[in-house]
């Protein structure tokens, strides 16, 4: 597929074959606006965006709105767990009786009996964004 173009002004997007071209600046063919910004598809949403305001690699990016609505419970508890996050540290003798995942259930239990679900959610969407070009880039397609 050749690149696509979105126009800043209208919104509407064309390939670059499609652009107006007049003494070397380039146009939007529908509203002749000149500010024609390189696209890219959401692949949550099937939008497409200026590349620009888009997060994650090429090909697997997303919007702020798609990336938000990742950044749930399970995700901040998976991107927690990648090389980098600092880990709380848990004395050894507690895995003679329970397996990491076992430990990680009974955290995410207790933590749901003091604070509201509500809490939780908003906490595990600022864990996310907190750098969300690496959580953009830590989510698959
Ligand atoms: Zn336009
Ligand atoms: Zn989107």
């Amino acid at each position: 597929m050749s690149d696509m173009y979105i126009c800043g002004r209208c919104g509407r997007t064309f390939e670059y074959d499609e652009r107006v071209v007049e003494d070397g600046f380039a146009y939007c063919p529908y509203c002749d606006d000149d500010e024609i910004e390189e696209a890219a598809l959401c692949v949550d949403c099937d939008e497409w965006f200026d590349k620009k305001v888009l997060y994650g690699m090429d090909g697997n990016c997303r919007c702020r709105a798609c990336l938000e609505k990742r950044a749930t419970v399970d995700q901040a508890i998976e991107l927690g767990k990648l090389d980098g996050c600092d880990p709380i540290k848990v004395s050894g003798f507690f895995s003679e009786f329970f397996s990491a995942e076992k430990i990680q259930e009974i955290l995410l239990r207790e933590a749901r009996k003091e604070f509201s679900e509500e809490k939780i959610k908003r906490l595990a969407n600022e864990y996310c964004m907190s750098d969300e070009y690496f959580f953009a880039d830590e989510l698959s397609a």
